[in-house]
């Protein structure tokens, strides 16, 4: 063996060593499937969850970190695109029952709907000190190209960390390629690279290269004494509207009377401009006026809501529309069915919708 070659193992041991003794967390991971789970179905070819004694067997560098890893699977495995209300619940609930064992929880979760989930959680998790850090893959664990491993082992890392007796990170974030962003101001926005997903309108709060560099003033701190409230009721009564050139005044109608309906997210041009026609805002108006929350919510992705900048989005707000601001469509959607499954009624909904609870939406 060369100088340089034992020179190299002993560099490597020693770095190992460090993390070993640096650590005495535990973290616990909550396994809902995704992409990271899966393998090829022999028989159709299409990719669908594994179980989970395979992704653990794919997985040995994790019990390397120094760090107590415990396995919470919800069964059976989805693709995220079965993943709603019922799941964020339970996730809520696994996060409740473990809070005081726990240092940090990783939820491994398809990416499809992980911006949803993420966003739901910030909302139920009232009074959250500890790291709740989604993570999935573009590929899955087991193929040789796979960037599951390290979304998962820096998760792992992140939700693990403290500085003193304080978590880096007591907020419900999501952690994809080299960084951590808040989880409810992501979308995802790739189909095909590994940087999957980007918070538009809110900076990073962490960036992993050759160390996990934290960027503490985007971090949120809890409140003094802040105690763990779990808030799982949700109200599924909320569409999404999104307006369109040549949009008919019947497909208009079809949403916004669609029975039960309590909130509509209206998705709008630029800064919140929608077409001026009167049928639209008649429609609206009705609309409001009869308890319906609309949400003026930009189809672009960067920027904020302005509504009043332009006669577009002035006939929005007299129709009695609120504004989204810089929330994302998916934090949107979550607060409203949280909210609304609160039973608060329509004034307080639309005062808190236009508040920030969680840092899912920016000052206006
Ligand atoms: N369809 C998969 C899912 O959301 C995609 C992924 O995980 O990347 O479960």
């Amino acid at each position: 063996m060369s100088d340089l070659f034992q020179y190299l193992v002993y560099i490597c041991t020693e770095t190992r060593n460090n993390i070993h003794m640096n650590t005495s967390r535990t973290v616990l991971l909550i396994l809902t499937g995704g992409t990271i789970s899966m393998i090829s179905d022999p028989k159709s070819g299409a990719l669908r969850p594994a179980d989970v004694n395979f992704m653990l067997k794919m997985l040995p560098e994790l019990h390397e970190l120094g760090i107590e890893i415990k396995v919470e699977p919800l069964l059976p495995m989805v693709d995220s695109s079965d993943i709603g209300p019922n799941t964020w619940e339970k996730i809520a609930f696994i996060i409740q029952k473990n809070y005081d064992s726990c240092d940090g929880f990783v939820v491994l979760h398809g990416t499809d709907t992980m911006s949803y989930s993420a966003s739901a959680l910030s909302f139920m998790l009232e009074g959250l000190t500890k790291p709740v850090i989604f993570t999935g893959s573009q590929l899955p664990i087991g193929v040789m190209r796979t960037d599951a491993k390290e979304n998962l082992i820096t998760a792992v890392e992140i939700a693990a960390a403290h500085s003193n007796s304080d978590a880096m990170v007591p907020e419900v974030c999501l952690f994809f390629e080299d960084k951590l962003f808040r989880g409810n101001r992501t979308t995802k926005l790739n189909s095909e690279n590994f940087n999957a997903f980007s918070s538009p309108n809110y900076p990073v709060l962490a960036e992993a290269g050759v160390h996990i560099r934290y960027f503490p003033n985007f971090i949120r701190k809890p409140t003094e004494n802040a105690k763990l409230k779990v808030r799982t009721k949700t109200d599924r009564n909320v569409a999404i509207l999104k307006i369109f050139p040549g949009i008919t005044e019947h497909t208009v109608q079809g949403i916004l009377n669609i029975p039960g309906l309590k909130a509509v997210v209206l998705e709008t041009f630029g800064t919140g401009n929608a077409p001026t026609f009167d049928w639209l805002f008649q429609a609206l108006k009705d609309a409001t006026k009869r308890g319906i929350i609309i949400v003026n919510k930009s189809q672009c992705i960067v920027g904020t809501v302005e509504m009043g900048l332009y006669q577009a989005s002035l006939n929005l707000l007299n129709a009695g529309v609120i504004s989204g601001r810089d929330s994302t469509t998916e934090a949107l959607v979550a607060k409203l069915m949280y909210l609304l499954g609160e039973n608060e009624d329509t004034e307080t909904v639309k005062k808190l919708m236009e508040t920030d609870l969680c840092g899912e939406i920016s000052k206006s």
